[in-house]
């Protein structure tokens, strides 16, 4: 999947979370913190990419995305998987409230709203034909449909015409049937 796609798959997911599990007066600085954690955690699997936005953000992202990308080996392998998800849920539940004073942000929402990003992110790739190595080490790789020729192709017609503009759709809906209850989070 582009990482468009998976920024719109993971808003979709948290918009969901947000309103079967409704948080009132969250405040506006967690709200827009979570947004971006959100976005953060869907684009941190691919970080282990060159061309992964995430490394434009930084200043010397190339240096670190060498880096990065060394430690998390070939693509689509620890950061796909079950073992990778776990290992950034420890890092960010250590790293997110030493970053975020708690007066002002709720550091819990923030980091289930970037595992919300990152879970989506999986979610999807579980969906290509290439499929995601869920339990690795083990080189076994899963997805939906699991006939693989059923599945999508990263960048074809069916992610850019259907997919992406379905999510477009799917986020407005939300918002216009949830509304108020979005508004009670301010
Ligand atoms: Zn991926």
């Amino acid at each position: 999947m582009l990482s468009r796609t998976h920024d719109l798959g993971a808003f979709s997911s948290l918009l969901i979370v947000a309103a079967a599990y409704p948080q009132s007066h969250l405040g506006l600085n967690t709200i827009i913190v979570a947004s971006i954690a959100n976005i953060v955690g869907s684009l941190l699997p691919d970080a282990d990419q060159a061309s992964n936005r995430l490394w434009d953000l930084l200043p010397g992202g190339n240096f670190l995305g060498k880096i990065f990308r060394n430690l998390f080996l070939s693509h689509r392998t620890l950061s796909h998987s079950l073992l990778g998800g776990y290992v950034i849920y420890q890092a960010v539940s250590w790293l997110l409230p030493q970053l975020f004073n708690s007066n002002f942000v709720n550091s819990q929402v923030i980091i289930y709203s970037l595992m919300i990003g990152y879970i989506s992110h999986l979610a999807l790739d579980g969906l290509t034909e290439e499929g995601i190595p869920l339990l690795f080490p083990f080189p076994w790789k899963f997805g939906f449909p699991a006939i693989r020729s059923w599945r999508i192709k990263t960048g074809h017609w069916f992610e850019n015409w259907i997919i992406f503009p379905g999510f477009v759709l799917f986020i407005l809906w939300l918002f216009s049937v949830n509304w108020p209850l979005y508004k009670s989070f301010l």
